[in-house]
């Protein structure tokens, strides 16, 4: 049996964790076994109803109210209850933030090693893979060698894909042995984000702020720019860090991996750990000041000049070509 670990919102599985299946039906299928599926919280039964299409054939679905809240150590007990049980031959999982760190709880319970950020497998008694590092900007092939194999699957790199021939999967539930011990951390509260409109990470159209821009009160002219373009706004590290934009507006390796079709990046430098993050666009369109600038380099599209100029130019242009 493979094993996907699957994230969902609203009784909807994850788009990351339909990218995670699409590898764990391939690896399934090479090793000539059967995929199954596992779940956390009240609505992880109803997540069943959409993977058959993804030729999921069985979901075990942890439905103990303790664990609804994510609390790492405990999931990870969790699955590490499933493997005990079940001896699955691979665990694969989404490369969020929080199934990364769930399945580092399982690595270190079970002494099983884990390779993070996967894009493809070759399996056989050891599974050969292909992984991103440094955010993608390495990629590595490594031998994994275990009696189960744990990965994550690079997140927006594995495009999804239905199964030939989908299945109706059976939910069976779990009881998970966890103790107090692995209930002293937990998510204990929510807070919804402020940020309106396109989430960044589904836009078509992304406008990006850096250092560059100045100052909160600047980012007005991108914020306009973006609304004009019904895009969203974005920031790098930079930005955040000067408390100018929030962090849910990071673009980079510890932000949001946007993939627009266009990503207008303003006064932003393209520092590696920001281009990881932007470098899934479709055209890449840099102003800045610095023509040396590495984004300026590496985007399809540059413009020399001052950000101050050029944006208030181009909201004019376009508010022109609306009326
Ligand atoms: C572990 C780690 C993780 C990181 N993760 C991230 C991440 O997720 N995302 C991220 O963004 N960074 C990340 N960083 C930080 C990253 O290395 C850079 O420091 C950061 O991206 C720089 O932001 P910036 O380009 O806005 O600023 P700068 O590098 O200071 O660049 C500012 C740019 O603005 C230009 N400029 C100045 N004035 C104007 C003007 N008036 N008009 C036009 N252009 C102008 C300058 O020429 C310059 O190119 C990370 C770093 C580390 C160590």
């Amino acid at each position: 049996m493979i094993l996907g670990f699957v994230e969902w919102e609203a009784g909807e599985p994850l788009e990351t964790s339909l990218q995670m299946l699409t590898l764990a039906r391939d690896v399934a299928d090479q090793t000539g076994t059967s995929l199954a599926a596992v779940a956390f919280g009240e609505e992880g039964a109803a997540v069943a109803d959409h993977l058959g299409e993804y030729g999921v054939e069985r979901v075990h679905h942890v439905a103990d109210d303790r664990l609804t809240p994510y609390a790492p150590a405990a999931w990870g007990q969790a699955l590490a209850d499933l493997l005990e049980d079940h001896r699955p031959e691979a665990v694969l999982a989404p490369g969020t933030d929080r199934c990364q760190e769930v399945l580092a709880h399982v690595g270190a319970t079970c002494d099983l090693p884990m390779a993070a950020d996967c894009t493809a497998v070759e399996a056989g008694d050891a599974y050969e893979v292909t992984r991103h590092r440094w955010g993608g900007s390495l990629v590595e092939h490594a031998r994994l060698e275990a009696s189960t194999k744990l990965l994550s699957t690079a997140v927006h790199e594995v495009p999804i894909e239905p199964a030939d021939v989908p299945t109706d999967p059976t939910v069976h539930t779990v009881e998970p042995t966890v103790d107090a011990e692995d209930l002293r951390v937990q998510v204990d509260r929510r807070e919804e984000s402020d940020v309106e409109g396109v989430p960044l990470g589904e836009a078509r159209v992304v406008v990006g702020g850096g250092r560059g821009v100045g100052g909160p009160e600047d980012f007005d002219q991108l914020e306009e720019l973006a609304d004009l373009l019904d895009g969203a706004l974005g920031s790098s590290r930079a930005a955040v860090n000067e408390g100018w934009r929030p962090h849910d507006d990071q673009i980079g390796l510890t932000g949001t991996k946007i993939t627009p079709d266009i990503y207008i990046a303003c006064g932003i430098s393209g520092a590696v750990q920001h281009w990881v993050g932007c470098k899934g666009a479709d055209t890449v369109l840099a102003i800045n000041t610095d023509p040396e600038a590495a984004i300026m380099q590496k985007g399809e599209y540059a413009v020399v000049g001052d950000l101050h100029e050029i944006v208030p130019e181009l909201n004019e242009a376009l508010r022109e070509r609306e009326g």
